[in-house]
């Protein structure tokens, strides 16, 4: 644990600090100490470590060193990235008044107050943000049988809640990702919630009158218009709303009301193996490359890319809501000038609802403001594009297009108040409203100009009356207007004053440098304070005329986050028929049967990975898993293409059900309501737990969870353990697939036995991927044929991967005498000699009664440490 000492005897300051820890116990505090944020104590060696940043000491406190680290005010973000980014999060107590402010009040140090928790999820500036995906705060609340779940994106005002089963939480948080949390105190120690999150859950309390808050923050009398909520979800709602009120210290950010999720019956179910699996969102080694998002994204603005993601994330189980999306698609690839003109206009276009959201929080840029003017605009043209489109649009595209017709005074009046030349960096530098918008405000401005001028003028009249051709009049931070004079003049002027003392251009000193000094006169001090009085005003005026651009965007909030959505999802349809033209992609026919058939199918990652490395092109498959032959098996070597072959017949439902087409020449599948893939590295090293028991875990979900509408595609079960094992588990999985939970699957395995069983199952089909040989050499075709496998190609893989050659003779030798005995027995005789078959006949596989297979029979590879395996290994050694 952090050491935290007790305030008693702290320096004034240090007791600031004390009381901004009591109020924010779960969050480092950076403390303003002029130009350094500071952290000490226990803060300081947490925020040392993550930072890589040197912890030192400062004075003492109760008689020890104080233990201090800091990082400097001008490059704060960076470090508050980092910090965030590991999950911590962050209170920022700010000095709340200059040091002669504090002297003028007697005070013994100066007031200094939190005016901030910067949080993984309550961040709101673009450098602490991932342009292309939502930052959910995730809130949860205990409901009979289960949770309620609310999660809020405060960088664009998303809020959505749902009620889910115990059991599925872990779906909810892989299709999310949420980068914080918070839960009463119970929930917050679920261990699917703790592994999850890169930093500590908040532990909160739900507030009392969930509805009641709800209703306040929202201005309505009454919720139901926003949709039906359980008592929980109204509970974890409001749990969000307050946790997101703590962190911004009074200020509110704008919210969409929130929007109840249909949960399991309206989006295909996911589980977190299948996301991984399927490395849609996130490739198994966590990067964003070779993902499902980045083969399909065509997206031009960063919100079509999150609406891409969540999409993605969270396909729809819904044809109707399936189909109107690819409606939506189908428009723009038929229109395309209306495509091409829209794509012109998203092109480039500012993140309005990010814009917003800082509006509202009042932590604004002036470029915030151009965003949104720029956003006005663009809305305006995506709407014109869409008018000029030849065919009426769909409905989806129809909303689109109403929704970003905004009030035209509120485009008209940013237009004209943005100071459209040059947008300064920051408020306080000026110039972000235009001349010609607030009569008074340039009034101001010209009476700061106007006395600039007479500081010009000035400088003449001094040159003149002091007699020093070089006097330049300067401005300095500190000082206001000064003149300034080489040495030699200064000391002149001294000495002998040209103008008499108590006139306007007495010279009076007011530093002397190495090589230079500088005076002032009354005169000059008089224009210095009318350049700095004006100036003042006019920079009180400016930023009345930015509150009132600010109330007139956040007045219009609603209207202007649902056009920065329309915009996105405009960009995500336009995206995906530009995808379709790109690739040849078709638009996937959905149907409510069980049925599954795909024509010339292609992977998008592994086809597009191809394409860029310009290897050989990908070879299509087709995919049937209609009725009479729902499930597939699929034999053949390694490297042949079945785990590709496997994943990209899941892609296709993900994509389809997304709302996206397909890599594909035609397509007609049955909705899926769940899809589990379980292909490709399964291991939880980590986890600690064997592969095999990970493997088994997940199959076990899978058959607890599968419904007849489901989609299972399973690679290899049974690899994990001793081969009868194995099979027989295979066995066991495929009849229940089979027999009781009569979905549609795709089942590779490398058990050829297995091949000779499923003649027994009336639904299944076999199939197998085409290799031929060719001088000795094995040449995988990555075609899929009918059939099985006629034998396991491992030795040839095994010499690919360059297995010394001794080594593969004799396994060449091995293999051709096992086949010529299970020849010899047929297949069909192979099957019945399982023990699956043959339950009474342990006589086959009885231990022979050496101590050497005595101490083999005890061993559990699955439950040894590396430790105790080698052990074991140096026992059998010494038996033999
Ligand atoms: P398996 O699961 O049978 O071991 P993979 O599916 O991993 O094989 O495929 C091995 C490699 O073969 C892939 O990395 C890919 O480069 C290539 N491949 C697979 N399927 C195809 C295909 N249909 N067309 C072209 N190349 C393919």
């Amino acid at each position: 644990g952090a050491n935290y000492p007790r305030a008693e005897g702290a320096t004034p300051a240090l007791a600031q600090w004390f009381v901004a820890k009591a109020a924010h116990p779960d969050a480092l505090v950076f403390f303003r100490m002029g130009d350094f944020f500071e952290m000490f104590f226990g803060d300081a060696e947490t925020a040392a470590a993550a930072l890589d940043i040197a912890l030192s000491f400062r004075g003492e406190h109760r008689g020890q060193p104080v233990p201090m680290c800091g990082v400097p005010v001008h490059a704060w973000e960076a470090y508050l990235a980092r910090l965030i980014r590991q999950g911590h999060r962050v209170a920022i107590c700010d000095q709340m008044e200059t040091p002669e402010q504090a002297k003028k009040r007697k005070a013994p140090t100066i007031r200094r107050e939190v005016v901030r928790v910067v949080t993984p999820a309550t961040v709101t500036e673009d450098g602490l943000l991932d342009a292309a995906r939502p930052a959910w705060l995730l809130a949860l609340a205990e409901a009979e049988g289960g949770f309620a779940a609310a999660w809020v994106d405060v960088s664009t005002g998303g809020f959505e809640t749902m009620a889910l089963p115990r059991g599925d939480l872990g779906a909810l948080l892989a299709r999310i990702e949420p980068v914080e949390a918070c839960a009463p105190r119970d929930l917050a120690e679920l261990p699917d919630l703790a592994q999850r999150l890169p930093g500590r859950i908040a532990e909160r309390a739900p507030p009392r009158d969930p509805a009641r808050l709800l209703r306040e923050a929202f201005g309505v009398a009454t919720l139901d218009g926003f949709g039906r909520f359980t008592e929980a979800e109204l509970a974890a709602a409001a749990l969000a709303l307050s946790y997101v009120r703590e962190t911004q210290a009074g200020a509110l950010p704008r919210l969409d009301p929130p929007r109840p999720q249909a949960g399991a019956a309206g989006t295909l179910a996911l589980d977190a193996a299948t996301r991984r699996s399927l490395e849609i969102l996130r490739d198994q080694r966590g990067g964003t490359e070779a993902t499902l998002f980045a083969a399909v994204d065509r997206t031009l603005t960063a919100a079509g890319a999150r609406e891409l993601a969540a999409r993605l994330a969270a396909p729809l189980a819904e044809v109707a809501a399936v189909s109107d999306r690819h409606d939506a698609v189908s428009f723009l690839l038929g229109a395309e000038a209306t495509r091409m003109a829209l794509r012109g206009t998203l092109k480039g276009a500012p993140d309005m609802a990010r814009a917003l959201g800082r509006l509202a929080l009042d932590r604004f840029f002036p470029r915030d403001l151009a965003a949104l003017a720029g956003g006005f605009a663009r809305a305006e043209a995506a709407a014109d594009a869409l008018a000029n489109a030849p065919i009426p649009p769909p409905p989806l595209i129809g909303a689109s297009r109403a929704a970003l017709r905004l009030d035209p005074a509120l485009s008209a009046e940013f237009g004209r108040a943005l100071n459209s030349e040059k947008m300064p960096a920051r408020l306080e530098d000026g110039g972000v409203i235009a001349a010609g918008y607030d009569g008074e405000l340039d009034a101001l401005r010209r009476l700061r100009d106007g006395a600039r001028e007479a500081v010009a003028a000035l400088q003449m009249d001094l040159a003149q009356a002091w007699g020093v051709a070089s006097l330049k009049i300067r401005h300095h931070q500190q000082f206001g207007f000064l003149a300034e004079l080489p040495a030699a003049a200064g000391q002149k002027l001294v000495q002998s004053p040209p103008v008499a003392a108590g006139q306007p251009l007495s010279p009076i000193l007011r530093q002397t440098m190495a090589n230079a000094m500088r005076f002032t006169c009354t005169a000059l001090a008089e224009l210095d304070r009318k350049v700095a009085e004006a100036g003042e005003r006019a920079t009180a005026r400016e930023r009345a005329c930015i509150a009132h651009l600010k109330r007139l965007a956040l007045d219009q909030g609603t209207a202007i986050a649902a056009a920065a959505r329309a915009l996105a999802e405009l960009d995500l349809h336009a995206a995906s028929a530009q995808l379709a033209t790109e690739g040849g992609w078709c638009r996937p026919e959905l149907t409510e049967r069980a049925e599954f058939c795909i024509t010339a199918g292609r992977h998008p990652v592994v086809e597009a990975v191809q394409k860029r490395a310009r290897g050989p092109a990908f070879v299509p498959n087709d995919c049937d898993l209609s009725p009479g032959r729902r499930l597939c098996l699929l034999t053949g070597p390694n490297m042949a293409g079945k785990s590709t072959w496997l994943r990209q017949n899941a892609l296709m439902v993900v994509l389809a059900q997304a709302g996206l087409f397909v890599p594909a020449t035609a397509a007609r599948m049955g909705l899926v309501d769940r899809l589990f893939s379980r292909v490709g590295g399964g291991d939880d090293i980590a986890g600690g737990r064997s592969t095999f028991m990970v493997e088994m875990a997940e199959t076990a979900a899978i058959l607890n969870q599968a419904t007849a509408r489901s989609l299972v595609v399973l690679d290899e079960v049974g690899r994990g353990t001793a081969t009868w094992d194995g099979l027989a588990i295979a066995w066991a999985v495929l009849e229940a697939l089979h027999d009781r939970i009569r979905c549609r699957a795709i089942f590779a395995s490398h058990f050829h036995e297995l091949t000779a069983l499923a003649g027994r199952l009336p639904e299944v089909q076999l199939a197998r991927m085409q290799v031929r040989e060719w001088r000795g050499e094995v040449v995988f075709q990555h075609l899929v044929g009918p059939g099985a496998s006629e034998r396991s190609w491992g030795v040839h893989v095994a010499r690919l991967a360059g297995v010394p050659r001794p080594v593969l003779k004799r396994a060449a030798e091995v293999l051709a005498a096992l086949e010529t005995r299970a020849r010899a027995g047929g297949h069909d005789a192979l099957a019945e000699e399982l023990p699956l078959f043959a339950q009474a006949a342990p006589t086959a596989q009885a231990a022979p009664a050496s101590p050497l297979h005595a101490l083999l029979a005890e061993l559990d590879p699955d439950t040894l440490s590396p430790r105790e395996a080698q052990d074991a290994l140096y026992r059998l050694k010494s038996l033999a």
